[in-house]
């Protein structure tokens, strides 16, 4: 344990197992808050219809500050192979892992297709989470369709970590599905006026939102 001070004023350290002090848990958490306030004050990059973790994810990947291994690699780790943990093919950068993979492409296909969108593999990261579709989408959708899109950047690094540390993956149908029952649910909370229809979300979000969307909170 830490202590510092005395009295009324001790701080003691709690983020260790059985208050053991630890270097890495504590450089964590203090990373963690200043990419919390890095994030926060970062105003171009908000959406409140997803939790603030996803936020920070993709503020993350914005900053190229996933651990993906060509990252690790050139901050000094040493790793046996560079190869993507999911296709084995080519080496992980992060738009290899979250939009050039096999995999990435399979479910941001299925995403857009439940959008009735074209996906193009070759789009840039930044394009992809930060202005989705902001010429093919009508304006009152384009803040739903970032919420979705940034739920599936989320989810594919999951199903990637699932891999790396279980060496286990999903399906990508199993993925989709996951993101389409999450980002329903993660909308549906932070919105009072949209139609709360699953069966609508499901079938045809496009002609759901219209209406409805158009009412969301645009801060
Ligand atoms: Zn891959």
């Amino acid at each position: 344990m830490a202590k510092i001070g005395s009295g009324n004023s001790t701080w003691a350290f709690k983020l260790g197992d059985g208050n053991n002090y630890s270097l890495k848990k504590m450089t964590t958490f203090i990373d963690s808050i200043i990419v919390e306030r890095s994030y926060v004050g970062d105003k171009t990059l908000r959406n409140n219809l997803v939790p603030l973790k996803i936020g920070i994810f993709v503020w993350r990947v914005l900053k190229e500050r996933i651990a993906v291994k060509l990252e690790l690699v050139k901050r000094g780790v040493n790793l046996a192979s560079l190869l993507c943990p999911i296709c084995n093919k080519e080496v992980e950068s992060t738009s290899h892992a979250l939009i050039t993979c096999e995999y990435a492409k399979d479910v941001w296909s299925r995403i857009h297709n439940w959008w009735s969108l074209n996906f193009i593999p070759s789009i840039n990261i930044e394009s992809l989470l930060k202005d989705p579709n902001c010429n093919t989408l009508p304006r009152s959708l384009q803040k739903t369709w970032q919420a979705i899109s940034w739920t599936t950047a989320y989810f594919i690094w999951k199903n990637r970590n699932q891999k790396f540390f279980n060496n286990d993956s999903w399906s990508t149908a199993k993925l989709t599905c996951d993101i389409q029952v999450k980002s329903f649910e993660w909308i549906m909370n932070r919105s009072s006026k949209i139609n709360k229809d699953w069966l609508q979300w499901l079938l045809n979000s496009i002609n759901l939102g219209a209406p409805n969307v158009n009412n969301l909170d645009p801060g």
